[in-house]
C-alpha cells in the first residue's frame, strides 16, 4: 500500500456481524405493489443501521463494490448520510396504475425517484432511505445528429433541437430493485431456485438469499437503465399521443467507440433522430438504455466471439453467428428481455405508436406485458456499416422484423465479415 493512504481505524472491534441473523428491530415492512408508498413501505438498503435494513444486498448496483474500497481506503466514513438538498426530480413521473400491480413492476422501484419527499417522516425518524432512481434535465450533441441537420433530413426548431445541433431531453437514471417472487414469476421458476442460484452463480455473495426467505426485495450488483426522453415526459402516459420508443442495449464498443462490427449505434442514432421528429411533430420519444454489455454476457465474452468467428473455417459468415456466441458462451444471448418493459410501465405508457426496433424479443416481451405497438421501424439499409452485414442478415433470418427480403441458406453462407488482420 502506499505511504500516502491512511490506514482506515477498525471499525467493527474486531468481529463481523452476519447478515443472515434475522429480526432486525425497527425494520419497516415492505409490501410489493401497495398503492401508496406508505403501504408500500420504503427499500431500506443502508449498511449502517443493520438493523433497519429490510432488503438483500445495497445500493448503487456494481458501484457498490466501490463503495466498499472508499470505505476500505479509509477515504469515505461508513456513516455517511447523503444529503438530499435540491436533488428532487425536474420532472415528476407518476404515480401510474401500473406501480400498484404487483407483477408489471418488479425489477425497479416505482417510488425510487421520490423518497425524500413521499419517505420524509421515516427520514426524519431516522432511517437512511436513499433514491434508486433520479431525474434531471440535458442536452445531448451527436454528430449524427449534426449531420442530420445538413444534410436537410432534421430541422432546429429552437424548442426540442437547437441550432447548434443540441436536442433538449429528461433523463432519469435507474438502479436495480427486485421484488424475488414476481422476478420469479417472469422467468418461470420457483423463488427459491432463483434465490439459490443467484447465491451460488455469485460464489455465494449474498447468503440472506437463502438464509432469510422474510427478505423478498434484493438490490443486485448489476447495472441499471438510463432513460432519454425527448418532449414532455408527461406526454408518455397518454396513448393519444404519438410515442417513437427505442429500448437499447449497451454495446460499449460501437455505441461509444464507434467499432463497426455491428449496428448498436447507429439503430441508437437513428433513433434519436427519429424521437426528435416525432417530438417535432407533437408526439413524444424515450430511449431505454440498459447496461446489458455484449447480450449481458460482458466484453470480454464478446471479443472472445469476434476472433471465432472471424478465425473459423470459411471466415466471419452469417449462418454461424448465433452458434460462435453459444460455443464460447454456453447461450446465444443472456439479456432475457423479460425485465426490460417494467421501465415502460414505470412511465405508465400503454402504447408505443413507433417502436424503433427490429428484435423479436424485444417486441414479444412488450406487447407481451400488455403494451400495445403500433409500426416497427426498422434500420435503414444505409445506416448498416459493411462489416455489421453478417449480424443483421443473421438475425433476420432468425426472426428480427424487416420490410425487406429475408436472406435464404446460401446466402448466410457467404463470408461477408473482413478478416482480424484486414
Ligand atoms: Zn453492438
Amino acid at each position: 500500500m502506499s505511504s500516502d493512504v491512511t490506514p482506515a481505524a477498525p471499525r467493527s472491534a474486531g468481529h463481523i456481524r452476519l447478515t443472515s441473523h434475522g429480526g432486525g428491530f425497527g425494520a419497516l415492512p415492505i409490501t410489493w405493489g401497495a398503492d401508496t408508498p406508505t403501504g408500500r413501505g420504503p427499500v431500506v438498503g443502508t449498511t449502517t443501521t443493520r438493523l433497519h435494513r429490510n432488503v438483500i444486498g445495497t445500493h448503487s448496483g456494481s458501484y457498490g463494490v466501490y463503495r466498499a474500497l472508499a470505505v476500505a481506503a479509509g477515504a469515505l466514513s461508513r456513516d455517511h448520510r447523503a444529503d438530499l438538498t435540491n436533488t428532487s426530480p425536474t420532472h415528476l413521473i407518476g404515480p401510474h396504475p401500473q406501480w400498484s400491480d404487483p407483477d408489471a413492476i418488479v425489477s425497479l422501484d416505482p417510488w425510487g425517484a421520490s423518497v425524500a419527499d413521499v419517505f420524509a417522516g421515516e427520514i426524519a425518524a431516522g432511517y437512511d432511505i436513499r433514491p434508486s432512481i433520479a431525474v434531471t434535465r440535458a442536452h445531448v450533441i451527436l454528430p449524427e445528429i449534426a449531420d442530420a441537420i445538413a444534410r436537410g433530413r432534421l430541422r432546429p426548431d429552437g424548442r426540442f433541437l437547437l441550432e447548434g445541433g443540441a436536442a433538449l431531453v429528461t433523463k432519469a437514471a435507474i438502479e436495480p430493485v427486485w421484488y424475488l417472487p414476481g422476478v420469479a414469476r417472469r422467468f418461470g421458476c420457483t423463488e427459491s431456485d432463483l434465490r439459490r442460484a443467484l447465491f451460488e452463480e455469485t460464489g455465494g455473495m449474498y447468503p440472506e438469499l437463502v438464509t432469510r426467505s422474510d427478505l423478498e426485495v434484493f438490490l443486485p450488483p448489476i447495472g441499471g437503465q438510463t432513460l432519454y426522453v425527448f418532449g414532455d415526459a408527461g406526454d408518455l402516459a397518454d396513448p393519444s399521443v404519438e410515442l417513437t420508443a427505442r429500448v437499447h442495449d449497451e454495446c460499449n464498443g460501437s455505441d461509444v467507440f464507434g467499432s463497426d462490427i455491428c449496428t448498436c449505434r447507429p439503430y441508437l442514432t437513428h433513433a434519436i433522430e427519429e424521437c426528435i421528429l416525432g417530438a417535432q411533430r407533437g408526439g413524444v420519444g424515450l430511449v431505454s438504455y440498459s447496461r446489458k454489455e455484449g447480450r449481458a454476457l460482458g466484453e470480454v465474452t464478446k471479443f472472445l466471439v469476434y476472433n471465432a468467428r472471424k478465425r473459423q473455417l470459411g471466415g466471419d459468415t452469417a449462418d454461424q453467428y448465433f452458434a460462435r456466441t453459444e460455443c464460447v458462451a454456453g447461450v446465444q444471448d443472456m439479456r432475457f428481455q423479460e425485465l426490460m418493459p417494467d421501465v415502460l410501465h414505470w412511465l405508465g405508457i400503454r402504447k408505443i405508436h413507433r417502436l424503433v426496433s427490429m428484435s423479436n424479443m424485444k417486441y414479444d416481451a412488450i406487447t407481451g406485458s400488455g403494451i400495445e405497438v403500433g409500426t416497427r421501424v426498422n434500420l435503414p439499409d444505409d445506416l448498416i456499416p459493411a462489416d455489421a452485414r453478417v449480424e443483421i442478415d443473421a438475425k433476420t433470418a432468425a426472426g428480427y422484423f424487416t420490410p425487406g427480403p429475408i436472406p435464404d441458406a446460401a446466402e448466410l453462407k457467404k463470408a461477408k465479415g473482413r478478416g482480424l488482420d484486414a
